[in-house]
């Protein structure tokens, strides 16, 4: 099998040089972009961004850019997937379990469990909306610095009676930094000592301009506690979302990113996983970040076995290997010797005997500078 030079494959896969350089640094196998990597080295590669590749002869591969891009025609409104952050105290979880609780169905009052860390909300004209509540300040930054930018919307909560206080402003960096357009909920509107309009004068300051003070930031006055002005909220994010136009093609092999991952004693390594296109079905062979495996059972966010997810649904994923960490890429792969290649590749223990071009090692990517 013939190599490739890092340079090359960048040319043919239409990315950077330099992120395939990172992308191999990160998995252990650091090399320069003159450097060549063996076939089977640069075809993880190219799953690994997410390319489908062709291999059109034993001798050699054919990247095929253009599939990864799904057709116009072929994509379908998906429902937003929002995050809610700012200032401990401010009301995130309240707002949350408000809005989970508005929108249970008569039959589960009382039971509001809630299973995995996302969920999803009908509205009255049917269409769905993703909530996060994993992903704290940290868990935010962590997974975008990992590629993952699963937020097509923030929900930065400030509360009334307090105003903007540091983890306020961190979140409107966070936000600013990863280009997420924002609602601001003014949250704790019952409390006698609420002062909704300081709270957008102190926006100001940071340059975030609400509607009322002639900007494009939407903003509404709730009460967790209170349940006041519940609707105003998912209708901003309705409207926001509209604006988007967010979309996703539902007919191709599932992808996605963990969310949040964990061992259950019973049940074995756990991943919710938020597909971001494509539909995951049960029995689908997937790699999630190192871990691979085929898809056992989904449990969707009222704990209920389910037997697909489409894009924006969160659901909970049966039949993994390993634990694997927030952020990992998900990816439906075609069979499973191909899942463990992958999975092992993003380990950085791919056996590399099967190639004929010298293996990539820290020695001579140095030697390649003598
Ligand atoms: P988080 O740290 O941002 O998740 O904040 P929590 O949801 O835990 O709320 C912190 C405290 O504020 C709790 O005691 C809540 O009961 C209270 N709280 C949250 N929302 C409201 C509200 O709308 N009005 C009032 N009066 N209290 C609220
Ligand atoms: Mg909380």
């Amino acid at each position: 099998p013939e190599a490739i030079t890092v340079q090359e494959l960048a040319n043919r896969m239409a990315e950077r040089g330099a992120d395939l350089v990172k992308a191999l640094f990160k998995m252990g196998s650091p090399v320069t972009l003159t450097q060549t990597i063996d076939q089977d080295t640069a075809e993880l590669l190219v799953t690994e961004f997410g390319h489908r590749i062709k291999r059109v002869s034993e001798s050699d591969i054919d990247i095929d850019t253009s599939e990864d891009v799904d057709a116009p025609e072929t994509l379908r409104p998906r429902p937003p997937v929002v995050t809610i952050m700012g200032h401990v105290d401010h009301g995130k979880t309240s707002l949350l379990d408000a809005i989970r609780g508005a929108s249970v169905q008569s039959g589960e009052a009382g039971g509001i469990t809630q299973h995995i860390g996302a969920y999803q909300v009908a509205l009255p004209d049917k269409s769905k909306i993703t909530f996060l509540d994993t992903p704290g300040h940290e868990a935010f930054s962590d997974m975008r610095a990992r590629g993952a930018n699963v937020t097509d919307i923030v929900i930065l909560v400030v509360a009334a009676d307090d105003g903007l206080r540091p983890q306020t402003i961190e979140a409107i960096n966070h936000t600013k930094a990863a280009g997420v357009p924002m609602i601001v909920a003014i949250n704790k509107i019952d409390k006698p000592e609420a002062k909704p309009q300081k709270v957008r004068e102190e926006l100001l300051q940071h340059e975030i301009i609400v509607e009322d003070m002639g900007g494009d930031v939407q903003d509404v006055e709730v009460s967790a506690t209170k349940k006041t002005n519940l609707d105003k909220l998912l209708e901003a994010i309705q409207l926001q979302s509209e604006i988007l136009e967010l979309k996703a093609n539902p007919d191709r092999a599932a992808e996605g990113t963990v969310i949040e991952a964990k061992l259950d004693k019973g049940r074995g390594p756990l991943a919710t996983v938020l597909v971001e296109r494509g539909t995951l079905r049960v029995g689908d062979v997937f790699v999630a970040g190192a871990s691979s495996g085929k898809v056992r059972a989904l449990i969707d966010d009222h704990g209920r076995q389910v037997k697909e997810a489409g894009p924006s649904v969160p659901v909970e994923v049966l039949g993994l290997s390993a634990v694997p960490s927030a952020g990992d890429p998900f990816t439906v792969v075609e069979n499973e010797g191909r899942a463990r290649e992958v999975a092992a590749y993003r380990q950085g223990v791919l056996d590399r005997k099967r190639t004929t071009s010298a293996p990539v090692s820290l020695e001579n990517m140095f030697a390649n500078h003598a």
